[in-house]
């Protein structure tokens, strides 16, 4: 598809075209201040548009922690622009960008962070209790969502009773249940076995295939394997890896 300036429109999948990328680096860079000054995260320019499934790879100390907070809206840029489907976040206000990040945004950690003491239903249920969405549906979207993760079943059973593959697929339900513009995952494979780790890829894989955005980031090169696109970061620089075939 070409543009009438003549510069190629980029239809990413799931209809990108003419929608704001999700993620619009600009120059984005992060230092902290020491003494003495780090230069966690060099500048860098990054697009990442609807549908994508990017992972980012990199050993332990390259820049990785950074690079998921710049994106996840848990720190700022010490430089350049961090665009969030197309909202410049650097003018927001903390409340804004909370609130941002609350609506646009769907953590999984490696280590799951689920109420040990709530069923999975009340867990995914409680992602949604700081928006005016009312307390049935509240219930019916997180049914849902348990479904979607194929925990149907397991609605009413407690995280301590769950396998680290259904805890991961219940923190990936309560991810989803605020549709988020964008799933942003830190080692999610990282606390599981290989054989729940594949099922937590899949449903990965298959959450990508219906048009979530999804940046995945992880220090094994097998994960990253998994991505439709790759960057690698080595002493806070991120370059983008040649597509495979
Ligand atoms: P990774 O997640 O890939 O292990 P990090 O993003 O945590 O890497 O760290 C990147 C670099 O920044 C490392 O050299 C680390 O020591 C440094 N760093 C991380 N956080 C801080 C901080 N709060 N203050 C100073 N240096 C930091």
């Amino acid at each position: 598809m070409t543009r009438s300036d003549g510069t190629a429109a980029v239809a990413g999948p799931d209809g990108a075209a003419g929608r704001p990328p999700v993620i619009e680096f600009r120059q984005v860079a992060r230092t902290y201040p020491g003494p003495p000054p780090v230069e966690a995260f060099r500048p860098c320019d990054l697009t990442i548009r609807h549908g994508d499934f990017v992972t980012v790879v990199g050993p332990s100390g390259s820049g990785k922690s950074t690079f998921l907070n710049l994106a996840g809206l848990l720190d700022a840029p010490t430089a350049g622009a961090y665009l969030l489907d197309g909202i410049d976040t650097g003018s927001l206000k903390d409340a804004d960008r909370t609130a941002l990040r609350g609506r646009r945004i769907g953590f999984v950690f490696q280590s799951f962070h689920l109420m040990p003491h709530r069923s999975a239903l009340e867990n995914v249920a409680l992602a949604m209790v700081y928006r005016a969405t009312p307390r049935r549906e509240r219930t019916r979207r997180a049914r849902e969502a348990l479904r979607r993760v194929g925990l149907g079943h397991r609605v009413d059973a407690l995280p301590s009773r769950m396998s680290g593959g259904e805890r991961q697929r219940v923190a990936i339900a309560r991810a989803l249940v605020g549709r988020p513009s964008l799933l942003l995952c830190d080692e999610p494979t990282g606390n599981l076995d290989t054989a729940n780790a594949q099922t937590v890829l899949r449903l990965l894989e298959e959450l990508h295939h219906e048009g979530m955005t999804i940046v995945l980031i992880t220090h094994d090169q097998e994960v990253a394997a998994r991505g439709r696109r790759t960057v690698a970061i080595r002493d806070g620089v991120l370059r983008e890896e040649a597509m495979a075939g």
